[in-house]
């Protein structure tokens, strides 16, 4: 995946943060009441308990911006390999993956990365040119 960024380093601090009661829990749990819907209806389940409130009801819900996605920039994927249709579409666009729990709302962006035709194609590239070099 290109432009990977893992955001569990800022997750840990914030949590830690909690735990010192530098950050009070309505820092944290303050999913808008949107993602928190969203977040019901679509999300994927995530297989660990909340780390705030530890309910089983952490769930995964991405979403898509670019420019060039027009009116579907801003959208929570769905159903689940929409974004791997997009990227056969579009040239690039950036995908978060947000973590949220719909029982205590903590929420936090778990990663972001770049997606679409653009990265297919230079992967492609190489592959080909590898495959010439070595004779
Ligand atoms: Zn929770």
């Amino acid at each position: 995946m290109q432009g990977f960024v893992d955001y569990t380093i800022a997750k840990r601090s914030v949590l830690e943060g909690l735990r010192r009661g530098s950050l009070d829990r309505l820092d944290v749990c303050d999913a808008h009441p949107e993602l928190i819907r969203v977040a019901r209806n679509i999300g994927l389940d995530i297989e660990r308990p909340c780390p705030v409130c530890t309910s089983g009801s952490l769930k995964q819900v991405r979403f898509v911006y670019g420019q060039q996605l027009g009116h579907l920039s801003g959208r929570a994927v769905y159903p689940k390999d929409w974004e791997l249709e997009l990227s056969q579409k579009y040239e690039e666009f950036r995908c978060y993956a947000v973590e949220v729990c719909v029982d205590c709302q903590w929420n936090h962006l778990a990663a972001c990365y770049l997606m679409g035709k653009r990265f297919q194609a230079k992967t492609r590239r190489r592959a080909s040119r590898k495959a010439t070099s070595s004779d």
